[in-house]
């Protein structure tokens, strides 16, 4: 199956790390290929993130991973497989920072609009009713205002240094996004690139769920294993080990929240736990 990938850009490096993750790593014939064998089920095809939703409409690829702003504004169909979690991003309004142009209510008819997505920048404008001229330009989106060739912009805001930088200020979200695996509308269900798309999607998943998740082993007093429970809830709570040391102790292994581990490390030391030991988690399937 051809799978579509982000040749340069914000998406590439992030996708290309989450399939190794998954034990897909694509064999480069040199720095440019456009083309790699990804696995023994796929070829990746590196193509630009914007192109990417319109070949997997047409069934040039199988599959593609891009960004939802992206498959939003080429507006044609595909199906959303999984949603990947990087690359998260909202298209935003923003007007310059000394414009009487405060909120999305001050913005008068006929405003002109930077943006690199007029499809999706005409609709939110044409339902909110409000005729605004579109000003399409391919990218530095930010600086239009300053040259005077549009009133306001419509852009991808990510930690919004940009903005600020350029004196903007945001007004209003048009889309939040993230990236996304798309597949063609073909796919079906049981034939074997159907198979093939679900075990990708299933491995894809596993990484990303165990990005959030650490396993915590601890050696925990056998009499405090009421409170051990009640602390590492685990997926189906801990697993108790015996260790071969007069019984006293035993080991419990759990799968925590990585954003708790600091608390539930210190709320086991002071149930008399030891030997302490957290490690990451590379694919996980409850
Ligand atoms: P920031 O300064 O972090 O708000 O990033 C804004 C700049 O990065 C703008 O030029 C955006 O076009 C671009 N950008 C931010 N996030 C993304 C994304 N997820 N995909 C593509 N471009 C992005």
């Amino acid at each position: 199956m051809r799978i579509a990938l982000p040749s340069k850009g914000r998406l590439a490096d992030d996708a290309r790390e989450l399939l190794e993750l998954a034990g897909l790593e694509p064999e480069m014939r040199g720095e440019r290929a456009l083309q790699a064998a990804l696995g023994d089920d796929f070829t990746a095809l590196f193509v630009r993130a914007a192109d990417i939703p319109e070949f997997v409409a047409d069934g040039a690829a199988d599959l593609g991973i891009t960004g939802r702003d992206l498959v939003e504004e080429v507006g044609r169909p595909v199906d959303v497989l999984l949603d990947l979690g990087f690359g998260r991003c909202r298209l935003a309004v923003a007007a310059r920072e000394d414009d009487r142009i405060q909120s999305i209510d001050d913005v008068p008819p006929g405003t002109r609009v930077a943006t690199t997505f007029p499809r999706l920048t005409e609709r939110f404008f044409a339902r909110r009713g409000l005729p605004v001229t579109l000003v399409p330009i391919s990218g530095a989106v930010e600086v239009a205002p300053h040259l005077g060739v549009a009133d306001i912009v419509v852009d991808l805001v990510s930690t919004g240094s940009t903005l600020r930088m350029n004196g903007l200020r945001e007004i209003a979200t048009i889309l939040h996004s993230t990236a996304l695996l798309v597949g063609r509308t073909t796919l079906g269900r049981d034939d074997d690139d159907a198979r093939r798309a679900r075990e990708l999607v299933a491995a894809l998943e596993s990484v990303i769920r165990a990005r959030g998740k650490r396993y915590l082993m601890a050696n925990v007093p056998r009499a405090a294993l009421p409170a051990v429970k009640e602390i590492l809830p685990g997926i189906d709570g801990p697993t108790v080990i015996d260790i071969l040391n007069g019984g006293e102790h035993v080991a419990a292994h759990a799968v925590v929240d990585a954003r708790d581990v600091y608390r539930t490390i210190a709320r086991l030391k002071e149930i008399g736990a030891t030997g302490i030991l957290v490690t990451r988690i590379e694919r996980l399937m409850p």
